[in-house]
C-alpha cells in the first residue's frame, strides 16, 4: 500500500461526516491556534464552552497579549495545564511586537513561537493558511501505526519525525488543512484507541494493514510511562465568617501564580491540623473533616485529605494568607481544578 492511496478516500469520507465544531465555522490562524491548544489534553465537548468563552473576552490576539494574568488564568480554569496559556501568552506578546498581531503565514516563523509544537504549527499554516505542511499528533500516529502495521514506540520523537516527513512529502497541495483534518477527525470518532475501533465504518479500511490481519489490537505500540509520583497532602479550608484563607503559589512550578487553599504535605490528623492552624497565628473554633480526593496531574498524583476549619480571627495571622470574602471574590482567584472537590465546603452558604 502506497500513503498517497488513503488521500482521496479519507478527503470524501471527511466532507460528509465532519462534526460541526466551533472552530471550524471561521478557522483563522487565532481560532485554529486557541483551539488545538485547548484541544491538547481535554475533550471536544469540554472544549466547546471554553473556547467560546475565551474568545468572547480576547477576540483578537493583542487583547490575549494585554490580558491581566489573573484574569487569564481564570478564563482557563478547569482545562488544567496552565502553562499553555501562558505560553500562549508570551507567544502573543511576540506576535503584536514582530508580526504586527498576526500570526506569521510561516510553518517556521510559527514554530519558534513560545509552546507552539510541530503538531500546532502545521494545524495553523495549514488549515488556516492553506500551506503544504502535516499535523501529527498522538492520534495521527495512532491511526497511521494502524494502517501500515508500524511497530515502532509512537512516543518517540524520531517516529513522529519520519511521519511528518513521510506525510508532508504526499498531502494534497490543493487542501492540506482538509487532509490533516480528515486524518485527526478520523483518530477521534473511527480509529479510536484500546479496542474501540470502528472499521466496520472507516474510509481506509480496505487499505488498513492491521484490519486485514487481525492486529487492531496490537497498535500502535508505546514503551511503558514511568509511574506516577504520589504525594500526600492536607488540605485546609479555613473559614472566618464569610471569608476564606487562600494563598498563592510561587511564580515557577506546577501550577505556578494560581491561588490554592493552604495546604501540608503528608496526612495530618485532626490534633495536627489545630496545631498547624495555631502556628499560622489563628484561633481554630471547630475542625470538620471535609473527605479524600485524588487529582492526577501528568506526572504526579495528588492524594488529599481536607478539614474545613473555622477561626476566630484572622488578624494576627502569619505566612502569606489571604482572607477573601466569598460573595466579592467571585471569578477573581483562579483556583486550579486540582482542589475541586472541596470549593463546595467554601461556596456553601452559611
Ligand atoms: S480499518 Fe480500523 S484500524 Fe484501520 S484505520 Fe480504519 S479504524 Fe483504524
Amino acid at each position: 500500500m502506497k500513503l498517497e492511496e488513503i488521500i482521496k478516500p479519507l478527503l470524501s469520507w471527511y466532507e460528509e461526516n465532519k462534526r460541526d465544531l466551533p472552530w471550524r465555522r471561521e478557522p483563522t490562524p487565532y481560532h485554529v491556534w486557541v483551539s488545538e491548544i485547548m484541544l491538547q489534553q481535554t475533550r471536544v465537548e469540554a472544549v466547546k464552552g471554553y473556547y467560546e468563552r475565551f474568545l468572547t473576552a480576547l477576540p483578537q490576539i493583542e487583547d490575549l497579549a494585554a490580558c491581566p494574568e489573573n484574569k487569564l488564568l481564570k478564563l482557563w480554569e478547569g482545562l488544567g495545564y496552565y502553562n499553555r496559556v501562558k505560553n500562549m501568552q508570551k507567544a502573543a506578546k511576540e506576535i503584536v511586537l514582530k508580526y504586527g498581531g498576526e500570526l506569521p503565514a510561516d510553518y517556521e516563523e510559527i514554530l519558534e513561537l513560545p509552546g507552539i509544537g510541530s503538531y500546532t504549527a502545521g494545524a495553523i499554516s495549514s488549515i488556516a493558511y492553506g500551506l503544504k505542511k502535516p499535523a501529527v499528533d498522538g492520534n495521527v500516529l495512532r491511526v497511521l501505526s494502524r494502517i501500515t502495521e508500524n511497530g515502532e514506540d509512537i512516543l518517540k520523537q524520531s517516529v513522529k519525525r519520519r511521519v511528518e516527513q513521510e506525510l508532508e512529502a504526499v498531502m494534497p497541495a490543493d487542501r492540506p488543512g482538509a487532509f490533516n483534518q480528515s486524518l485527526m477527525e478520523l483518530g477521534a470518532v473511527v480509529c479510536i484507541p484500546n479496542g474501540m475501533a470502528k472499521c466496520q465504518v472507516c474510509p481506509v479500511q480496505h487499505l488498513c494493514s492491521a484490519r486485514a490481519h487481525g492486529t487492531v489490537l496490537e497498535y500502535p505500540k508505546k514503551a511503558a510511562k514511568k509511574q506516577r509520583r504520589i504525594e500526600e497532602k492536607t488540605v485546609l479550608l479555613i473559614q472566618n465568617g464569610q471569608e476564606y484563607a487562600v494563598c498563592r503559589r510561587p511564580d515557577k512550578g506546577l501550577l505556578a501564580g494560581l491561588y490554592e487553599f493552604p495546604n501540608m504535605d503528608g496526612w495530618l490528623t485532626e490534633e495536627e491540623v489545630i496545631r498547624a492552624v495555631e502556628a499560622l497565628k489563628l484561633m481554630p473554633l471547630h475542625i470538620k473533616n471535609a473527605g479524600e480526593a485524588k487529582h492526577i496531574f501528568s506526572h504526579v498524583e495528588w492524594h488529599m485529605k481536607g478539614y474545613v476549619v473555622r477561626v476566630a480571627s484572622t488578624e494576627k495571622r502569619a505566612g502569606n494568607l489571604l482572607f477573601i470574602d466569598k460573595k466579592e471574590s467571585k471569578g477573581k482567584y483562579p483556583i486550579p481544578s486540582a482542589f475541586s472537590a472541596y470549593r463546595k465546603y467554601i461556596e456553601e452558604d452559611e
